[in-house]
């Protein structure tokens, strides 16, 4: 078989030339990073769990009409996606202060927000990934406002929907990262989710616990990483536990 052409690699996937023009396969890898890539390791069996965690939640999404890049899983480890061309900005929203958030302010991790805020960073490593405003996006057209009423509000949206949905598994959803990407169709530009969404992206913490359950795990060096990401797909209801055709709805919590 001829070998795919390799689009991109990244800390945590790799890009190939899809089956169709238009189209990439999305591959999911062990590798983990933090700090800008200064702390590397490898989570065993991470690239699975992400891969489903990230279509499970990519085909929710979508279902109320958040538009994704996501077509279809391809296998354990790979999922076919609309190439669409990245916005290089990070959109994070907050519901509880953590990490960043935490150092910048000196507030304590696990005070719940007044309210959702949403931030924004430039992706580059080579600038560690700066805080920057919608001023900065607009005055280097990295997008219109217009562009940005729709990345705020499918944003919102987001955060939400997963809030809801992870509370009704007895997780937290604490922050998480999303990547915003452009679709032409016809002449037509269209903005849509892209990336990710896993416990890589996101914090999870257990309700009852306020156990992490995300890269944190990796971050800090606490321990048990696969397991909480196991877990977390568990919950979801997506982790076959005796083969494929065990794959349940979420396990409702009380
Ligand atoms: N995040 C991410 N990729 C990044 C930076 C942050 O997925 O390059 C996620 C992170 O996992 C967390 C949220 O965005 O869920 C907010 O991260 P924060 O700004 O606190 O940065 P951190 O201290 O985690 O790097």
């Amino acid at each position: 078989m001829a070998r795919r052409r390799q689009i991109y690699e990244g800390k945590a996937k790799i890009l190939y030339e899809g089956p169709e023009p238009g189209t990439l396969v999305q591959h999911f890898k062990d590798d983990a990073t933090a700090f800008n890539a200064k702390k590397k390791g490898v989570i065993a069996g991470k690239g699975v769990i992400n891969n489903r965690i990230s279509e499970y939640l990519m085909v929710r999404l979508s279902e109320i009409g958040i538009p994704t890049h996501f077509v279809r899983r391809l296998n354990m480890r790979e999922q076919l996606v609309r190439e669409v061309e990245i916005i290089p900005v990070e959109v994070v929203v907050r519901n509880v202060v953590a990490g960043s958030l935490a150092k910048r302010l000196g507030m304590n991790e696990g005070t719940p927000l007044p309210r959702s805020i949403v931030e924004y960073y430039y992706k580059s490593d080579a600038l560690n990934d700066p805080m920057i405003t919608e001023e900065h996006i607009t005055a280097f057209g990295w997008a219109t406002p217009q562009d940005l009423d729709d990345i705020m509000s499918m944003a919102l949206r987001v955060n939400d929907f997963l809030s809801g949905l992870f509370l009704g598994v007895g997780i937290r959803l604490v922050d998480f990262k999303l990547e915003f990407g452009r679709l032409w169709e016809d002449d037509q530009m269209r903005i849509v989710l892209a990336d990710e969404i896993s416990p890589d992206s996101c914090r999870l913490w257990d309700m009852k616990t306020n156990e992490k359950m995300d890269k944190d795990r990796f971050r800090r060096d606490l321990g048990n990483v696969e397991e909480a990401y196991q877990e977390v797909a568990r919950r979801l209801g997506i982790l076959p536990e005796s083969g494929p055709t065990d794959i349940k709805g979420p396990a409702v919590m009380q």
